[in-house]
């Protein structure tokens, strides 16, 4: 593949940093996952206003504006020739310099881009996902779109192993969100999740269920729910760029309502559809 590096474009195995470098030895960097369907952007603007948030929030200064980002980007799709379904990773890093925790002097931010062909996970989509839950060990600012992941990798490797598609985190009894989503809870046909505070990312699908829920005139209530709340919620779900709105049917080896993908969350899988222009699931 060809990799968007800074604004050039290389071959993949031309890509290489010194091993002082700032992503690698502190996860001093944000990133972004952007969807892309028949090789088009979804959530384009989205993604990257939240990537100059995350940069600026870490002090950051990045190399484009996001008109030039955008453009970029739209370059690097053309370049491979995606045409698919795919995802975008892009990341950025305060740059290398000899190590040391404190910023280095006249440091160049480091960019790169690629894309990876990524099918729809539609069986996860219609029959829905077990989940189990986990501690949020994570820091409080989990707005910004940090690179520093262990937490969240922990945790989706226990959902793993456990045969789940997914690690609901808690704090203090709460809900925050998942490891690598935004979790909400279905009921009397409110839909409720976590604020959008510091201590969870604001997602870019979670801003459309937003709207989705607006249009489709379902209360959308953004109240934490306890952990013990679960057990008597009608649905679940759980929503991110590459799961789109997957229903959740199990939560530490227990049933949600029937078992089943409930139907407010079908109406928000239907209403996601739509508004990416993609077809149906089920
Ligand atoms: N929460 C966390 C911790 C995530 O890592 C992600 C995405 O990967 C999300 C939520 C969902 O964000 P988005 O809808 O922008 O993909």
């Amino acid at each position: 593949p060809i990799i968007l590096s800074g604004k050039e474009f290389v071959n993949h195995d031309e890509l290489s940093y010194p091993f002082e470098e700032r992503g690698l030895q502190f996860g001093d960097g944000v990133y972004e996952v952007i969807r892309v369907y028949s090789g088009s952007y979804y959530l384009l603007n989205e993604h990257v206003d939240r990537l100059f948030r995350s940069a600026a929030a870490i002090k950051i200064a990045l190399p484009f504006s996001k008109n030039e980002l955008r453009e970029l980007l739209d370059q690097l799709l053309e370049k491979n020739m995606v045409d698919m379904d795919a995802k975008v990773y892009l990341q950025v890093t305060r740059g290398s310099a000899a190590r040391d925790h404190a910023f280095p002097a006249d440091v160049a931010a480091n960019f790169y881009a690629y894309a990876q062909e990524l099918p729809r996970n539609l069986v996860a989509m219609k029959s829905g996902g077990s989940v189990i839950s986990h501690k949020d060990l994570r820091w409080d600012w989990c707005y910004i779109k940090s690179l520093n992941l262990l937490p969240n990798v922990l945790a989706k490797q226990e959902a793993k192993e456990s045969g789940c598609v997914e690690a609901i985190l808690h704090k203090d009894g709460l809900v925050t969100e998942g490891s690598s989503s935004n979790a909400y809870l279905v009921r009397d046909g409110k839909v409720f999740t976590h604020p959008a505070k510091e201590n969870i990312l604001h997602g870019c699908v979670r801003m459309r269920v937003e709207q989705f829920c607006r249009d489709l005139d379902i209360p959308f209530v953004e109240d934490a729910f306890r952990v013990e709340d679960i057990q008597y919620a009608d649905e679940m779900f759980i929503s991110s760029s590459t799961a789109e709105i997957t229903p959740v049917i199990e939560f530490d080896g227990k049933k949600i309502g029937n078992g089943v993908p409930g139907e407010v969350t079908q109406k928000l899988q239907h209403a996601y559809e739509q508004d990416a222009g993609i077809p149906m699931a089920n």
